[in-house]
Order: C-alpha cells, then sequence, then structure tokens
C-alpha cells in the first residue's frame, strides 16, 4: 500500500509539472528561455527538468495508472478525485496567468532583483505541483499530529508567500492583483483540503469541499482508515473511537472492507447438530441462567449418558459437517473416561463429521481433574479425534470485570495458554466475547488486542464470535439487553481490531436472524449452524433468547444472497461443501 501511494504521488505529481510546461510552451517561448536562464533553486530545477521527460506517451500512462487505482483500490477513488481536482486548479490557474496577467516586461524587473519567480504562469504551474504533492503526502501520513499540524501550517505559510511574490510582481496592474489572489486562493485551498484529511480527517475543507470525497466523515475513522490500508494493527484508542464513533455507516463500510479483504464476497454456513450434555455446574458465572445446582434444584437438572449423546445427534439423519456440543462443570460427566470412548464412536460412524467439543474452560477443569498439564490433556484428546474447540468461556479478559461475573471459572491466562496449546498440537479453536453486561468498552477492546496477540503467538482461531449478553434469570438482569446498533458495532469492531482472525462469526441464536443478516454488512462473514431439526439449546434459551432452535440452509441461504454475499456450506475448519453435498453422494 505505501507503494502504491508513492506511486501515484509520483506520477500526480509529474502530470501536475508536465502541464505546467505545456502551458508555458503554449506560450511565449522567448519568455521561457529567459525565465529559464534566471533559475536559481534546485527546486525549480528539478522541476524544470521533469518538464523535459514528460511526453505525451509518459503523460498518457500516467492518467492510466492513475485511472486504474481509482477503480482497483476504491480506498483511493478519494485520493484520485482529488488529484484531479488538482490538476484542473494547475492547468486552469496557470493558463489564467498566461493569458491574462503575464508580461515578459515583468522579466526585466525579475532579472535586476534576482528573483526565480520571473515567469508567473511556469511558477504557478510549478508551485501547484509542488503544494499537490506535499497536500497528498500529508493525507496520507501517519506522522504524529503535532508534525502534521506543523507541516500543514507551512503549506499555508507557502501558499501566502507565493501569494506576496505575486502582488509585489504585479501590483501595478488591477488583474494582476486579482490574478495573484486567485491562484493564492487556489494554492490556500489545496493547503487546507490536505490540513483537514491529516489533521481533522479530511471532514472540512477550504473551497471546494473536497475532504468528504478524501475521507470518512468521522475524523477519526479517516485516521483509522490510512492505518488498515497500510495493515497496521488498531490501537486501545482506534478501538474506543471505533466503539464511540456516532458515523455508522463509515464505519460498516470499513469493516465490510476488510471483510471482503479476507473472504471476498463468500459468507459461510455450516449443517451441524447443537447438544448441551449437562447443565450441572458448579462455577456460579453470575451471568449464567444456564447452569444448575444438583442438590438445590434438582428438578432443572438433566445429565445426557453418552448413548443419548449419540442417539440426538443422528436423531434428524447424518448429512452434517459439525458436531457441536458444551455443557457444565459436571463431576459426573466431565471426564475422560466420560468423553474419549464417546469421541472415537462418533470419529468411526460419523468419519466425514468434525468434533467441535468442549471450551477452554471444561479443558481445564478435566485437566486438574487427571491431574494433566495442558499439553498432555490437549494430546490425549486430539487422540481420540477433537478438531475444533469452541470460543465459549473467554467471557471478558479484564482481570477487575473477570473476577466479578465468573471468579471460579478458568482464569483470562489459561484460556489463552489452552487456545495456545491446541494451536500448537493442530486443534482448531474459535473465540468469543460476552458483552453488554458489566464490562466497559476498554474491557472490549482488551478483550480483542489480547485476542490478536495471542492469536500472533501461536495461530490456529478460525473464527471470533460476540456473544451478547442475555439478561433473563440471572444475577446481572439489571443490565438489560443489548441494542441492535450496540450488537452491529461490535461486529464491526471486532472485525477491525481482529486484523488476524480470518473470520467474524454472526451467531444467529445470540442476535437473531435479522440482526445477523444486517451484521453481514458490519463485518461478519458467517452465519454459524443449521442446528438439527430437534436439536435444544439450553444456555440462550435459558437466558431469554427469543431465536429458535433451528434454520433451514435455505433459509440461510437467502438470508446471504439477499444481501449480496455468496453462500458458502462449511465444516468446522473452514472446508468448503456444495451445498446439496451429503456422505451418501461421496460414498457412492
Ligand atoms: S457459564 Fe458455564 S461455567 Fe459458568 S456457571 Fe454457566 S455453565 Fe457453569
Amino acid at each position: 500500500m505505501r507503494i502504491k501511494a508513492i506511486v501515484v504521488a509520483i506520477a500526480s505529481f509529474a502530470a501536475f509539472v508536465a502541464l505546467g510546461r505545456y502551458v508555458v510552451r503554449a506560450g511565449e517561448p522567448a519568455a521561457l528561455v529567459a525565465w529559464e536562464r534566471s533559475l536559481t533553486d534546485h527546486s525549480t530545477l528539478v522541476a524544470l527538468w521533469l518538464t523535459r521527460i514528460c511526453r505525451p506517451p509518459v503523460l498518457v500512462a500516467l492518467a492510466v495508472v492513475v485511472v486504474v487505482v481509482a477503480w482497483r483500490f476504491p480506498a483511493w477513488r478519494g485520493r484520485a478525485i482529488f488529484s484531479i481536482v488538482m490538476l484542473l486548479l494547475c492547468w486552469r490557474g496557470a493558463d489564467l496567468f498566461q493569458h491574462l496577467f503575464a508580461r515578459p516586461r515583468r522579466l526585466d524587473w525579475v532579472m535586476k532583483h534576482e528573483l526565480s519567480f520571473s515567469y508567473p504562469s511556469s511558477h504557478a504551474a510549478i508551485a501547484t505541483g509542488f503544494f499537490a504533492l506535499w497536500a497528498w503526502l500529508l493525507s496520507m501520513s501517519q506522522l504524529p499530529k503535532t508534525t502534521r499540524n506543523v507541516a500543514a501550517a507551512a503549506l499555508v505559510v507557502l501558499a501566502l508567500a507565493i501569494c506576496w511574490s505575486r502582488l509585489a510582481l504585479g501590483a501595478h496592474y488591477l488583474t494582476d492583483l486579482i490574478g495573484g489572489a486567485l491562484l493564492a486562493v487556489a494554492l490556500v485551498s489545496a493547503g487546507v483540503a490536505a490540513v483537514p484529511s491529516a489533521v481533522f480527517g479530511g471532514a472540512r475543507v477550504g473551497l471546494g469541499r473536497i475532504g468528504p470525497l478524501m475521507a470518512a466523515a468521522d475524523p477519526a475513522l479517516a485516521q483509522i482508515e490510512r492505518k488498515l490500508d497500510l495493515n497496521v494493527p488498531l490501537s486501545m484508542e482506534d478501538g474506543l473511537a471505533l466503539y464511540r464513533t456516532t458515523d455508522i455507516h463509515n464505519l460498516g463500510r470499513l469493516a465490510r472492507r476488510e471483510k471482503e479483504r479476507k473472504s471476498g464476497k463468500k459468507v459461510f454456513y455450516v449443517l451441524n447438530r447443537y447438544i448441551n450434555s449437562t447443565n450441572v455446574c458448579f462455577a456460579g458465572c453470575t451471568f449464567c441462567s444456564f447452569a444448575a445446582d444438583e442438590f438445590k434444584e434438582p428438578d432443572r437438572v438433566f445429565r445426557m449418558t453418552p448413548d443419548q449423546v449419540f442417539a440426538k445427534a443422528i436423531e434428524t439423519g447424518t448429512n452434517f459437517n459439525q458436531i457441536h456440543i458444551v455443557g457444565g462443570h459436571d463431576p459426573r460427566q466431565l471426564s475422560l473416561d466420560y468423553w474419549l470412548p464417546l469421541m472415537r464412536r462418533f470419529k468411526a460412524a460419523l468419519p466425514h463429521v468434525q468434533l467441535s467439543l468442549f471450551t477452554a474452560a471444561e479443558i481445564e477443569y478435566m485437566a486438574k481433574r487427571h491431574r494433566l498439564s495442558f499439553p498432555a490433556i490437549v494430546t490425549a484428546l486430539k487422540e481420540a479425534g477433537l478438531d475444533n474447540v469452541n470460543g465459549g468461556a473467554a467471557e471478558i479478559f479484564a482481570d477487575g470485570t473477570r473476577s466479578k461475573i465468573c471468579p471460579n471459572k478458568v482464569s483470562a491466562a489459561n484460556w489463552l495458554a489452552i487456545h495456545e496449546e491446541l494451536h500448537r498440537q493442530g486443534i482448531a479453536s474459535n473465540a468469543t466475547m460476552l458483552y453488554g453486561h458489566i464490562e466497559s468498552l476498554e474491557d472490549r477492546v482488551d478483550h480483542f488486542i489480547r485476542l490478536r496477540e495471542s492469536q500472533e503467538r501461536s495461530p490456529g482461531f478460525n473464527a471470533f464470535i460476540p456473544l451478547a449478553f442475555h439478561p433473563d434469570g440471572n444475577e446481572l438482569s439489571y443490565c438489560g439487553w443489548t441494542t441492535g446498533l450496540d450488537d452491529l458495532r461490535t461486529f464491526a469492531v471486532a472485525r477491525l481490531m481482529l486484523n488476524n482472525f480470518d473470520h467474524i462469526k454472526a451467531y444467529w441464536m445470540i442476535q437473531g436472524l435479522k440482526v445477523c443478516q444486517v451484521a453481514l454488512a458490519f463485518g461478519a462473514d458467517d452465519m454459524d449452524g443449521t442446528h438439527g431439526s430437534t436439536d435444544e439449546e439450553m444456555i440462550y434459551h435459558a437466558a431469554g433468547t427469543l431465536s429458535g432452535q433451528y434454520v433451514d440452509d435455505r433459509e440461510f441461504r437467502r438470508l446471504i444472497e439477499e444481501a449480496g454475499y455468496v453462500p458458502v456450506r462449511r465444516n468446522s475448519t473452514y472446508d468448503e461443501f456444495a451445498w446439496d453435498w451429503s456422505p451418501e453422494l461421496v460414498s457412492a
């Protein structure tokens, strides 16, 4: 991206200077010769040299480059328009002087005072070219704010100096005065056009209102867009700015752009089965409406045997690519003795089905129970056929909040350590964040940054899934429901913060099908799974979700296509399948 910026800047600069040359040559050659003799400063010599190498074929090629870049990279269209505006300013501004104000008799006066501002029209063209280049460099710079302010001030000073030179040369005539003022206004406008882009994000410009074409309406988003163009990871401040912006359309635009860089027009879904195998749990998370105390609430307790889990999985057929199972910290179920034989049974009977089992909390529980290290338990699970670990139990990593909402659950450090070990041993996983309860925006952005750093250390996360807090039947019910805007913002911020995650999942069970469809325009590229038609999700239904239990894959495809994307069937690890793939067809 940096090379592209430099190429476009050089092309524009050369085009500006070359046009100045043509304007001069169309006028008075004798005066040009005199002007060349008067050159005293290196910058003008460089400009003159450029005018000599810029022939029509070169100019045409440069113009083609600008048009191709503008067409191929939408983010650069604003800059291309800016370039064209600068071109017109240069051309017409110089032309104006050529035909109205340039007077060879002034050259005597110029030579006498040894000034390099010897020929008004050529000088105007070249100065405008320099100005345009500076404005370009400023507008795409990642310089510190103070540096940009100083540079912007320098642009304005330069414009005023040029204005002064024009007045000094031509103040004897009213037309020169007006012409000088016009050119100065054009140049100041060009400079000011760059200043808001660099300092205020292009929200406001001088004459011509070029800024809105160059950048997002929210200045903070314009800065962030430049970072995204350069693939610079976003900071805590960037994440907070994304969450706080009211420019929701540009937030969506940026997230959608990043989504399409990752997965193009594809949006994924999976034919799967979903099972909660037990709700017995003693962890006592304050946001949880699902867990049951075996002794205090015997009527609410359920605990499936291995046979029941297997029978439930195939109750509605075997044409699915993933089985997703999670449960509570149940001492009578959560052990390797229960799970390893069941996992092997699944693999033997349904080899096309990927096992997406457990969360890091469950794995830590089993590791403690069997006195195994994390590497040892991951190895045991892998040997039994584990393909993927679910992203749950991440909740919020920030210690202060985590200690209030899930004090007895896996720590943030262990959650990350387990996932990193899974990745090292070749097992994929996902990550989640529970938002919309007592956490702060800083907690959310901190969560993203920790996930991004973990992915950097040990790559293997496939998807991030934002989990909206649901308030029914738990201790945090006073927090209420998340709003649609908060949900969409969170999808978009996740997409923009997690630049090393390939997928952002909009799980219809959590935010609902309609919000999840809109989330596809805010960076999400996955709608998760169909579930089986007789499956019973318990965790979110206990907390009050209004989503159903099952979505037909035809409905997924309709929603995705209506959003302008291409539905793609996948498995846990994002291998792609034809929409009508079935295990029978494979074996035939
Ligand atoms: S969220 Fe999970 S670990 Fe926490 S109480 Fe509920 S079932 Fe147990």
